[in-house]
């Protein structure tokens, strides 16, 4: 759950102030990742944790009104996972995220996904907002049932080799391709393309690159690379668009269509995302895409 509050200042050492009456929204990437794909239309099962609490039980809601299958999503052991976003009128906002329910999603939990029963697995989307272990497992169970393995390494930390290998794609932002790279914007090889085709030696067998008002960047190992020009639109608030990006991306590989057609869905999604307040909120069904690719 995203608590937001506002503040003239982030307070120092020794400081109490004064903020805004906090409000809060339905947040976390995996699961803002799953509702936006469930609102395109594609067939999500969300798997992982919440607490026996009224955050827990909004979040599930959020899920459900989105239209995802939420018989994976646990409750119980620890409270739901808060981040406490700061605004301050400088643009800096400050996130501090307590974790909870969120470190307690398990490998055990993943492989509920597979047990008989279950449905087929097209695509498993993994975030980084659970422990390592889980993506890992989750990473080698997709590859052991030939389902497509995306990872979205955000937020940014190390990753194991086999980890990346598996990534199709693996999907980042300039600042999360620049940790993993470990090379900064300052750098006088810092152009998409150069990120990109440096993530691909990374080893992952495609990447995507969100470039916020500039779009993004798309490489296929041994398959070519393609800039995907962003849209010039009014921006209101850009929170959660690179996870809608992630699930219109995976909604349309799922489909069939290839890494580039589906890149260029995406965009077009992240675009009309950033257009409205919130995360979950502001998400786009299939009809609103179309109208906005046919106007
Ligand atoms: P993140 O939020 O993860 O940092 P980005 O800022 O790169 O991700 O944004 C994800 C996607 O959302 C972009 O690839 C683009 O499609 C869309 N987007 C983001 N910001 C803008 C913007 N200012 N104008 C148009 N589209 C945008």
């Amino acid at each position: 759950m995203d608590l937001y509050t506002r503040l003239d200042h982030i307070p120092v050492g020794g400081e109490t102030i004064l903020g805004s009456p906090i409000w809060t929204s339905p947040g976390g990437k995996g699961a803002n990742q799953a509702a936006a794909a469930a609102r395109l239309g594609a067939d999500v099962r969300f798997v992982g944790r919440v607490g026996d609490d009224e955050y827990g039980q909004r979040l599930r809601q959020g899920l459900l009104d989105a239209g995802a299958d939420v018989s994976l999503l646990r409750t119980g052991d620890s409270p739901s996972s808060v981040a406490l976003i700061l605004l301050t009128p400088d643009g800096e906002n400050s996130i501090i995220v307590s974790p909870s329910s969120n470190q307690h999603v398990s490998p055990a939990d993943v492989d509920a996904a597979w047990q008989p029963g279950q449905p087929a697995v097209g695509a498993v989307v993994c975030q980084l907002e659970i422990p390592l272990a889980t993506v890992v497992h989750a990473s080698e169970l997709a590859q052991q049932h030939g389902a497509r393995f995306v990872l979205n390494a955000a937020p940014a930390q190390e990753l194991p080799a086999d980890l990346v290998g598996r990534a199709d794609p693996l999907v980042v932002n300039e600042s999360e391709a620049e940790f993993l790279l470990g090379t900064t914007s300052e750098a006088p090889s810092h152009t998409p393309e150069t990120l990109v085709r440096g993530l691909l030696e990374l080893g992952s067998r495609s990447v995507v690159l969100t470039l916020g008002g500039d779009g993004a960047a798309v490489g296929v190992n041994g398959g070519g690379f393609r800039h995907v020009t962003g849209f010039p639109v009014p921006v209101v608030d850009t929170t959660g668009a690179g996870d809608a990006f992630v699930a219109a991306l995976v909604t349309r590989l799922v489909a069939g269509e290839d890494l580039f057609e589906a890149a260029d869905y995406a965009n077009v999604v992240g675009a009309l995302v950033v257009q409205h307040e919130g995360a979950q909120a502001s998400y786009p069904d299939a009809a609103e895409v179309e109208a906005q690719i046919a106007s």
